[in-house]
């Protein structure tokens, strides 16, 4: 391997460019060139491609979103789109490439790696929603900032003896919800894993509960609402209607993937890009870096994106039953 490429893709997450310096630095330290793709498969069909020095990553830690750009990229959902990636990076000299990015990512770089590209993935989503991992770059960023917003609006909830939905990011994953619900000592939490699909009786048990507790003394109602569940202001209309109790709805949104990121997203995700590195001089390609049990790993991209992840029973139950 002499040359690398890195990318960002997918939605954006805070500490991308964390595991971006570490990819950047880690390989100038092994005597690699790397370039730099921007905007996702977008920038490699492109050529949108630059040589990476340190210099480019210079302050880039401490900053939220990617450096590189992010991007989506329906051309490379093609196999025409996919050949040319791979004829680009040959061009290019690229013989090793980190894909920063969520699965659908994963899928691009697993055609490219059968295309003969090596490639490497590292998980960089906010939501939490890749199987075989237990960490991905910019969770613990967004829960954070999410669990600061609800803090807030908690604060003038409760001044108000209002009930509160805060709707957080998450379209097919509880975990931001989850995580935020039992930070805040929410008294519900609603996330898509554990919805069936009926609305009106979601509503009604919600109703219930929220009764249950003003006639028990309680001067606030705080719902976290995943995304995947959703409706929260015709959720918060219904509920006034219901109960006669104000009821307001945030929808947090993209904030939620801003921001500075943690100590943690910055330590996790720097490792993860010296890993990919390190995983492309061995030799090696189609792996997805992973942290499991304490360590950092890879696992084979095929077999990992197979995987399917399940929200810890365990932990819904007690942060219903800390809600109760
Ligand atoms: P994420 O990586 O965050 O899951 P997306 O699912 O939007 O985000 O995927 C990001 C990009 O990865 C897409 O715009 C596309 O370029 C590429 N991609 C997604 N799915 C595939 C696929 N099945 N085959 C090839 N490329 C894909």
């Amino acid at each position: 391997v002499r040359t690398i490429g890195v990318l960002t893709s997918g939605g954006d997450a805070p500490a991308m460019n964390a595991a971006t310096r570490a990819v950047v630095r880690v390989g100038l330290e092994r005597g690699l060139n790397v370039k730099g793709i921007r905007k996702g498969y977008n920038g490699l069909l492109n050529e949108d491609i630059i040589d990476l020095t340190s210099r480019h990553t210079a302050d880039s830690i401490s900053r939220g979103g990617t450096i590189l750009f992010t991007a989506r990229c329906d051309e490379f959902k093609t196999p025409e789109g996919q050949k040319r990636g791979a004829e680009v990076c040959r061009e290019q000299g690229i013989d090793g490439l980190v894909v920063i990015g969520g699965d659908g990512s994963f899928q691009g770089a697993q055609r490219l790696a059968e295309l003969g590209i090596n490639t490497i993935g590292i998980p960089g989503t906010i939501d939490l929603d890749i199987a075989c991992t237990e960490y991905t770059i910019g969770f613990d960023t967004a829960v954070n900032t999410a669990m600061e917003a609800i803090d807030k609006i908690r604060d003038t909830s409760t001044s108000h003896e209002r009930c509160s939905i805060v709707e957080v990011m998450g379209r097919g994953a509880g975990y931001i919800a989850l995580w935020c619900g039992m930070a805040t000592g929410a008294e519900d939490i609603l996330i898509p894993e554990s919805f069936d699909g009926n609305m009106p009786k979601l509503e009604q048990q919600i109703i219930e509960h929220l009764l249950r507790n003003r006639a028990l003394g309680k001067t606030h109602h705080m719902i976290i609402n995943a995304e995947g569940v959703g409706h929260s202001y015709g959720m918060a209309k219904r509920i006034e209607a219901a109960t006669g109790i104000e009821t307001r709805a945030t929808i947090l949104g993209h904030m939620q993937r801003g921001g500075s990121p943690t100590a943690k997203d910055r330590v996790y995700a720097s490792m993860m890009g010296a890993y990919a590195v390190d995983l492309l001089c061995a030799g090696k390609s189609n792996r997805i870096v992973g942290y499991q049990n304490g360590k950092f790993m890879d696992i084979d991209m095929d077999e990992g994106l197979a995987m399917e992840k399940h929200v810890d029973d365990y932990q819904l139950q007690i942060a219903h039953l800390l809600g109760k």
